[in-house]
């Protein structure tokens, strides 16, 4: 299709907005209510671009972007769900809508792996809101006006962010704290500008985010990480919007700055880099000497076909991108709609990554992004006459856990590292014996968190 005959105009459609979409009068009346019931718990948001273009609505409710982007009934029990259909639809009581939605969502586990306790770092004996330093060379910064997305994804693991769940909300307003705390902190060398989509924002906010790094006092940060969606969900951010060759000629100057430029880009199913335009996108990206790499966590209903897996890196290598990462769905929010155990989503992995040229083969996973760090599936082995995980960290809290193999004993229906049990009769996997000792490993360490993990400490949970 030309460019001519796409959305060029960003048109987002909400719970409040949804009903005049065109495609809104195709949908059966359960799909419908099911949108207004779900919608109040998670967030809900899409767009123009989103529905015409990759959504095949004569498969609906099956197509997987719709399922990417429409609440379905089942992502909530079976009795949460007719006890909010009856408030919302029937009683129409707000304040008793408000209080069910605000349980069922405490449930979901709204803060996996420690993100609001042991990742927010301190400056000063303050806490510096809008960061995140788990990693001790990686900052994660979340400007606080790109903390929105061009389309919310259903399985989103920031989905707190997005429902107004303020107390659990952390956002920057400025890159001042950020400036200040780098300098603090010479040896991070990465810093991942996250949200929400950081390239929600025009080009000119985003530059003053990003301009203040390029700094000479800064010249210990290398590599600027953009996590974004916009790739899939609104591609013409690269290639239409006005202030698209601007965003580029910004790519070009923090190259130019000497430094890496990475874009993460996050796309869950092959249909999102088939448009036209989506793959022009990559192609700019990649001409202004950024890097794009590709990443997604692995859902059900969504992207469970090995094939889908292998046309997407296939796809994205010819463009020019890079195949990063295919992580396990955390568990937060809707997570028993989404998840796969472990064992399968290394079946899908391994049935995909076996079908790619070598380039493709960049790829890692399936990566468990828990409490203590990312944690890979090596494979599934008989060793000593036991069925075991093997497992490494390919990042972790504790840089000496890195690389270093440890098994656990199989499990089938496991689907989070804290389902595993240690294997050939260990009673304790090697990086819980000091896992307290390493929950401050990285900048925050001055000082010692007397916050309790949401979980147990191996029990923890990304686009991110
Ligand atoms: S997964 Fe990424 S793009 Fe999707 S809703 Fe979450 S932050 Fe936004």
């Amino acid at each position: 299709m030309s460019d001519d005959a796409l959305p060029m105009k960003f048109k987002p459609y909400t719970r409040q907005t949804i009903t005049q979409a065109p495609q809104w009068q195709r949908l059966p009346t359960e799909l419908r209510e099911a949108v207004q019931v779900i919608s109040r718990v998670l967030p809900f948001r899409t767009n123009q671009y989103v529905m015409d273009e990759l959504i095949d609505w004569n498969d609906v409710p099956n197509d997987p972007i719709y399922r990417l982007t429409f609440p379905h009934q089942d992502m909530l029990s079976p009795p949460e769900y007719a006890h909010l259909r009856d408030l919302v639809l029937v009683k129409k009581d707000e304040a008793a809508i408000e209080a069910a939605v605000r349980t069922i969502r405490m449930r979901m586990n709204p803060h996996p792996a420690g993100q609001m306790t042991h990742n927010v770092p301190f400056m000063n004996g303050q806490p510096v809101s809008g960061l995140q330093h788990k990693y001790k060379e990686t900052v994660l910064f979340f400007p606080s006006s790109g903390q929105t997305c061009h389309a919310y994804c259903t399985f989103c693991f920031r989905w707190p962010q997005f429902v107004g769940m303020d107390e659990l909300k952390f956002d920057a307003r400025e890159s001042d704290e950020l400036v200040a705390y780098l300098k603090q902190h010479p040896e991070v060398t990465d810093v991942l500008i996250t949200g929400g989509d950081p390239l929600i924002m025009n080009t000119r906010s985003l530059a003053g985010y990003i301009e203040p790094l390029l700094a000479p006092e800064l010249s210990h940060i290398k590599n600027i990480r953009i996590g974004t969606k916009s790739v899939a969900y609104w591609p013409q951010r690269f290639v239409t919007d006005k202030d698209s060759d601007d965003l580029l000629r910004l790519f070009e100057k923090v190259v130019a700055a000497g430094k890496n430029l990475a874009l993460m880009g996050h796309y869950n199913h092959p249909a999102e880099l088939r448009p036209a335009i989506a793959q022009r996108a990559v192609k700019r990206i990649v001409s202004s000497g950024a890097t794009l790499r590709m990443q997604a966590p692995l859902i059900r209903h969504i992207n469970e076909d090995p094939k889908g897996w292998a046309e997407l890196w296939t796809t994205g290598v010819r463009l020019g991108a890079i195949p990063y990462y295919m992580f396990v769905e955390r568990d937060t929010g809707p997570s028993h709609y989404f998840q796969l155990p472990l064992a399968k989503a290394y079946e899908i992995f391994q049935a995909a990554y076996q079908t790619v040229s070598g380039l493709a083969r960049t790829v890692r996973g399936p990566s468990m992004s828990a409490f203590p760090g990312k944690v890979v599936i090596d494979g599934i082995v008989d060793i000593a006459g036991e069925k075991v995980f093997a497992l490494q960290f390919l990042q972790a809290r504790n840089p000496d856990w890195v690389r270093r193999p440890f098994y656990a004993k199989f499990d089938p229906n496991a689907t989070w590292l804290h389902d595993l049990k240690p294997a050939f009769g260990a009673k304790k996997f090697f990086f819980e014996e000091d896992s307290v000792a390493h929950i401050a490993v990285v900048g925050h360490s001055e000082r010692t968190h007397a916050d309790a993990a949401p979980r147990p400490a191996l029990a923890l949970a990304a686009n991110g």
